[in-house]
């Protein structure tokens, strides 16, 4: 079984973001980028296949700029065993990079594609649903257990009422949730590995995908600062204040 897992290069989540002076986006000229932590998780879900011996083959794709590199090679270096690089100055909306995926999936046949349920910097939570509907693969989002059956993924996904089992039927394009393993920290000797490793590098029109923008962003702006708390001395003053301050009871 191949496993393909992709990878995005995001702001590291304990960055605080700053907005661009002219509010056109958030800055990210010298602040630290890492991998998003939901494609960390899945990047570890299919390690674990490929030792368990259920997956012979783990690539890692990620799409956007040349320094996407680094992301690749910290895949690698987590254990996986070749890179895929889709090189574009583009700044990447959720459908291009579903059709950029559903032209690398065309090229390399993997049997499952694991990705993060969402990309923590534009916090879209479409990549994987779209990507499946391009594939007209079946498709288990939010996943918190994963099984590979015989020619099935059987999943285990968090809903409001509580928890949902589906068998997918494979390929399939899975999405997942933090709660489905604690991924592993690359060691140095496997760090040192992974530069070794192969990274192909492709071009979006190599791919015959077109990936000008659709949206346009008209403005970014900081949420409003939130006023200061107060502390109340009993229950009495609370209900009090409910009842007669902010009028919610
Ligand atoms: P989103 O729909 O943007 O919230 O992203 C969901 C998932 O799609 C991410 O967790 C990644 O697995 C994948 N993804 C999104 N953008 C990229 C990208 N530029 N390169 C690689 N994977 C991506």
């Amino acid at each position: 079984m191949k496993v393909l897992v992709p990878v995005k290069r995001v702001i590291d989540a304990n960055v605080k973001i700053r907005i661009k002076a002219d509010n056109a986006g958030v800055e990210t000229t010298n602040v630290k980028m890492s991998m998003n932590p939901f494609d960390e998780v899945a990047v570890e879900e299919a390690i674990r296949l490929r030792e368990a011996g259920t997956a012979q083959e783990v690539i890692a794709v990620s799409l956007g700029v040349a320094r996407c590199q680094e992301t690749i090679r910290t895949a690698l270096a987590m254990g996986a065993d070749r890179g895929i690089l889709v090189e574009t100055d583009v700044e990447l909306e959720p459908l291009a990079v579903a059709k950029l995926l559903q032209a690398v999936v065309e090229k390399e046949k993997p049997d499952l594609v694991i990705m993060g349920k969402q990309a923590i910097d534009g916090d879209c939570n479409q990549t994987g649903q779209m990507l499946a509907a391009l594939l007209g693969w079946a498709q288990g989002t939010f996943i918190s257990k994963l099984a590979i059956g015989q020619g099935t993924a059987e999943v285990t996904r968090e809903i409001d009422g509580g928890l949902e089992m589906l068998s997918l039927k494979m390929p399939a394009v899975v999405t997942v949730d933090l709660r489905l393993n604690e991924p592993r920290y690359a060691s140095l000797p496997n760090i040192m590995k992974a530069r070794k490793k192969p990274l192909e590098r492709l071009l979006p029109e190599e791919l015959g995908v077109d990936v000008a923008p659709r949206l346009v962003t008209l403005k970014v702006e900081e949420p409003p600062k939130r006023q200061a708390g107060v502390k109340v001395a009993n229950v009495a003053e609370l209900v009090d204040k409910l009842r007669n301050e902010a009028k919610v009871i």
